[in-house]
């Protein structure tokens, strides 16, 4: 018989290497994220105001620009987003051709190692869409981070089930709607 998987404690903060700094943080309010190479990093709010919602996303852009399947993401207010180290080692790609909204999206990734940092919108030049996957203390992505509710979900590739007990949205979720 197979030796059964220890599960990993997820629960414990568990901070990776990010690049060549050992140096994210977070605390009851605040967080850290850094790309892959540990060029960049932000500083972000882990609640309210600062911080709006958390969610999955299935659209077709999602896909090509994580080259994976969804996109976790959470949404910041400028105000409270800071450029810790790096914003100029951001490199932009904009577009709104494929854009459902045919808003322009601006995409922000660190020019060394490629991982995307955050997007922002035309049409909400006052917030940013940072990447769940980003955060370094991992213990977040299980708890104040986990997605409040998934969009797009007739776009979802079909051997991915729902997130269980999430809200299924068809489209772009919009507040109020
Ligand atoms: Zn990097
Ligand atoms: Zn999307």
């Amino acid at each position: 018989m197979p030796a059964a998987a220890t599960p990993a404690d997820k629960t414990e903060s568990y901070f990776p290497l990010a690049g060549g700094d050992n140096d994210g943080w977070s605390n009851e309010e605040e967080a850290t994220a850094t790309c892959f190479c540990g060029a960049v990093q932000l500083k972000f709010p882990t609640q309210g105001p600062g911080l709006i919602y958390t969610f999955v996303c299935n659209c077709a852009d999602c896909r090509k620009v994580t080259a994976s399947m969804f996109a976790s993401n959470f949404t910041v207010a400028n105000t409270h987003l800071t450029h810790v180290r790096g914003r100029e080692n951001l490199s932009t790609y904009a577009q709104a051709r494929t854009i459902a909204s045919s808003n322009t999206m601006t995409n922000f990734f660190c020019k060394t190692c490629g991982t995307l940092m955050y997007r922002c919108s035309s049409a909400f030049p006052e917030l940013s869409v940072l990447r769940i996957g980003t955060v370094d203390d991992f213990s977040l992505h299980e708890t104040k981070l986990k997605p409040m509710l998934e969009q797009f979900v007739e776009r979802r590739v079909g051997w991915l089930h729902p997130l269980e007990g999430v809200e299924q949205v068809e489209g772009m979720w919009l507040p109020g709607k």
